[in-house]
């Protein structure tokens, strides 16, 4: 080794997966252990950042990771050739992926300087033209390493170009050992809701609308499962807590991550209109919602696991004011992450009474009658103030349950959209 100064190398992955096999947190991890047991460099963070949740070629969060490298300035090439290596074997078992659906199609980036920022930016609001990002991070002069159509790019090129500010929160991912994947993971309920009680720091442990925890995939990957918090400690402190109990299995492997998670960076803002008409039910028992906003109609779409949100939407009534937060889907519907109802038009309940009973309608153009005693009054329909049925709400706002949530979206008790 020389004394060469030391500089900063981000490396970052994506699209390793394949729904059966592999899993692009745990790929990424053997990279670093590589990376790291060379005692040539030194990985000081980990990132995990989730992208548009419409992409095409998504899998189960969209999420593609990064981390920060410490490397002697000369030592640039060591790192390309283990990296070079390291995709090689990476490529060899891909290979060995079940042959039905989409085929991984990875790619390894490496940059010695700040790529623009606008590509973690177009990555996370939407739809990325693969070829595009391919000349533009070639033009840039990342060391690429990619396989088949290389559709990796767009997400390990976001994920390196990703700046973390102090709101960032962090996801320790711990990983099982290789003989028990596919089988049930060994993480008991009572161990999530005393860590959650005893770790206030960490968050999204658990769905208490559904009784049930929200740390463990369900999915057969090899992780064990993903503690969500605000500090990097809080996530560490937690693992090892959980680590320590008898009902919950070992990981094998273990990494906190800085994650965009939580942030709303998928959100372009608060958006306000008017109800148009009824809210309808579409098919799978969403609902739908037309609205004018800007003096444009907008169609807004909630899921019927939407919980609180899709309750309220169902209330609501032409002339509503409503703001909402939603991402527009390719078809130009949005869907909605949360909302708010700035001002109800008045619920008609009934004409009033007489004699104790409803007045009734004599005729167009006629006054109201009271059947029993014959009054009359002027035609009017008695209103009361709305207030919506079966949902509880923070500051006006209502978002679905926990589990239902993308991982990008801020819960409404981290935040209150402004
Ligand atoms: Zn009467």
């Amino acid at each position: 080794m020389t004394d060469g100064q030391r500089i900063t190398a981000i490396i970052g992955l994506d699209d390793t997966d394949h729904p059966e096999a592999g899993c692009t947190t745990h790929s990424f991890d053997s990279l670093l252990r590589t990376i790291s047991d060379s005692n040539m460099f030194e990985v000081t963070e980990r990132r995990l950042v989730r992208l548009w949740p419409f992409a095409s070629r998504r899998t189960r969060g969209n999420g593609a990771l990064s981390a920060i490298v410490k490397i002697n300035s000369d030592s640039a090439v060591e790192l390309e050739e283990l990296c070079g290596k390291w995709f090689d074997e990476l490529a060899l078992s891909i290979s060995k992926h079940p042959d039905e659906g989409i085929p991984a199609s990875p790619c390894l980036v490496i940059s010695y300087r700040n790529p623009p920022e606008s590509w973690y930016w177009d990555s996370v609001r939407d739809q990325v033209d693969l070829e595009k990002r391919k000349s533009e991070a070639s033009e840039f002069g990342l060391k690429i390493f990619s396989l088949g159509e290389g559709w990796g790019i767009i997400g390990a090129s976001a994920a390196i170009s990703w700046m973390p500010n102090q709101d960032s929160s962090w996801e320790l991912v711990a990983w099982r050992d290789e003989v028990k994947v596919g089988t049930n993971r060994d993480v008991s309920q009572e161990s999530v809701i005393e860590m959650a009680e005893k770790h206030p720091e960490t968050f999204l442990n658990r769905d208490p609308t559904k009784g049930k925890g929200m740390i463990a995939p369900r999915t057969p990957c090899p992780v064990l499962y993903g503690i969500r918090g605000s500090t990097c400690e809080a996530v560490s402190e937690a693992h090892k807590w959980m680590q320590e109990r008898e009902d919950v299995e070992r990981s094998s492997s273990w990494a906190p991550h800085r994650t965009n998670q939580l942030s709303d960076d998928h959100l372009a803002g608060i958006c306000s209109g008017t109800v148009i008409m009824p809210p309808s039910e579409g098919r799978g028992a969403h609902t739908n919602l037309s609205v004018i906003s800007g003096g444009c109609t907008r169609q807004l779409v909630v899921f019927k696991e939407g919980g609180h949100v899709n309750r309220l939407v169902r209330q609501l009534n032409t002339g509503d004011r409503i703001s909402w937060l939603g991402l527009e889907s390719p078809d130009g519907s949005i869907h909605l992450e949360r909302v708010s109802v700035q001002s109800a038009v008045p619920r008609i309940s009934s004409r009033p009474s007489c004699c104790g009973r409803t007045m009734r309608s004599a005729g167009r153009g006629q006054p109201l009658r009271c059947l029993l005693c014959g009054e009359n009054s002027e035609k009017f329909w008695m209103s009361k103030p709305w207030s919506p049925s079966g949902v509880s709400s923070i500051s006006g706002w209502y978002e679905p349950t926990p589990s239902q949530r993308r991982h990008l979206a801020k819960p409404l008790n981290h935040g209150i959209p402004s």
